[in-house]
């Protein structure tokens, strides 16, 4: 028997989350069974632990989109009892079973070796968020940086923590936009040159064009804000679109595109094919400050998991939440 948190529905469709026991032959099918150690909290998670948002197949359901922990059977050539592996996407917690719980069952596809550099506890301060804004700094660096600084939005969340403390790293200057001015200090010290009001990137876009003013954008929060960010874009610079905390709409023109060249950048972190995923892994072992990281972590266990996830859709969360599921 093991702990999960697991999400139900009762008959009105109403869905209640609770650490219970259950037993090992309720796993998923899979190759590889894995007992974790660590999980994280990220905004999907928020929506598994809650009414699901369409991305829950089947109840009785375990989220948590990614973990960590160490291999205990494999019928998958590629992996041994004893291994320690890391998983992200594969909408593992969404359509599958997840991290929150103390096994894990999985398609060894789906899995990566924990890269060199890293632990088990520091792979999931990393998580889902990190591993994401690693793919978004990668993919900026694949089309050219430009002078000036760079931005990130949403920066006082996961994305945007790790994407500021990556990008001050690597020697960008970074502006670092924030709903939350309590949280300047904390940005600072992640590397973060510049700290930008949400305020000022929040309005709906009224010239196509302004100031060309940012090198790159890694950009968490979608809607007026990235519309605006579009067109305050050095002339060739690129925007990594990576989420929607701020809405889906895009209320933007073509002109930045048309006469600044403008790249939009789309990053999915959930279909990266095995090699993307570990080269952005063994980035993160090399590029990101390990005391940086440990400053974004905010610990939890399973039963904090109800409110985290609460906390997580109302953009209240700062940094990283490590849940530690043998806590
Ligand atoms: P967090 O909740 O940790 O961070 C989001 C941040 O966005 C908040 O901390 C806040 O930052 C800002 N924000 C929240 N609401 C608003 C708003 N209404 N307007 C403007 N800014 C807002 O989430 P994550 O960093 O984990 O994820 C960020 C986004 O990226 C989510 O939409 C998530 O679904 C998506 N995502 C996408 C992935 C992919 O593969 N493409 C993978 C992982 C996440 P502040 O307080 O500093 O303003």
């Amino acid at each position: 028997m093991f702990n999960a948190l697991i999400v139900e529905k009762n008959d009105e469709g109403k869905t209640s989350a609770s650490v219970q026991q259950i037993s090992q032959d309720r796993l998923p099918e899979g190759d590889v069974t894995v007992a974790v150690e660590y999980s994280t909290v990220n905004y999907k998670d928020g929506l598994c632990i809650g009414p699901g948002g369409g991305l829950v197949r089947t109840y009785p359901h375990v989220p948590g989109i990614d973990f960590s922990g160490t291999v205990e059977a494999s019928d998958d050539a590629r992996y041994a009892p004893g291994d320690k592996v890391v998983l992200t996407g594969w909408r593992v917690g969404e359509a599958h079973w997840g991290g929150y719980a103390q096994k894990a069952r999985v398609k060894a596809d789906w899995l990566v070796p924990l890269p060199e550099g890293l632990d088990t506890r520091q792979a999931m301060a990393v998580g889902t968020a990190g591993f994401t804004a690693m793919l978004a700094v990668m993919a900026l660096e694949d089309h050219g940086i430009k002078d000036g600084p760079v931005l990130v939005t949403g920066a006082a969340g996961g994305v945007g923590s790790v994407a500021t403390a990556i990008l001050a790293q690597l020697g960008h200057p970074v502006a670092a936009v924030t709903g939350r001015p309590e949280t300047a200090d904390y940005l600072t010290s992640l590397g973060a040159s510049q700290i930008v009001a949400r305020e000022e990137l929040n309005e709906t876009v009224k010239r196509p064009l302004e100031g060309e003013t940012w090198g790159g954008c890694v950009d968490a929060v979608g809607g007026d804000m990235l519309a605006r960010v579009l067109g305050q874009l050095k002339y060739g610079a690129s925007v990594s679109s990576v989420g929607l905390a701020g809405g889906a709409a895009l209320p933007a023109t073509v002109i930045p595109f048309l006469l600044r060249g403008v790249n939009l950048l789309g990053i999915d972190s959930v279909m990266q094919p095995y090699d993307n995923r570990l080269r952005a892994w063994t980035r993160i072992a090399k590029d990101l400050p390990m005391d940086k990281l440990e400053s974004m972590v905010q610990p939890a266990s399973l039963s904090d998991l109800p409110q985290l996830g609460r906390d997580i859709l109302k953009g209240q969360i700062k940094g990283r939440v490590v849940v530690d599921v043998n806590a």
